[in-house]
């Protein structure tokens, strides 16, 4: 069973979407720190997952 879910965030610093790999397999909030792959500049993503599934995903600048 693969937990590994991708999805797109939008950078809070250029605006640009980029995809990142989520860990999925624990319930409850992710929070992890991704670095654009445009501007390279640190998000810092909230990722709220049930079952596998991403729920929801909340970015701001970190
Ligand atoms: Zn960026």
């Amino acid at each position: 069973m693969d937990w590994l879910e991708e999805v797109m965030i939008q950078c809070p610093q250029c605006g640009e979407e980029f995809a990142i790999q989520i860990e999925t397999a624990v319930d409850g909030t992710v929070e992890l720190i991704e670095d654009c792959a445009v501007c390279c500049r640190p998000a810092l993503v909230r990722v709220k997952t049930s079952r596998g599934e991403v729920m929801g995903i909340d970015v701001e600048a970190a």
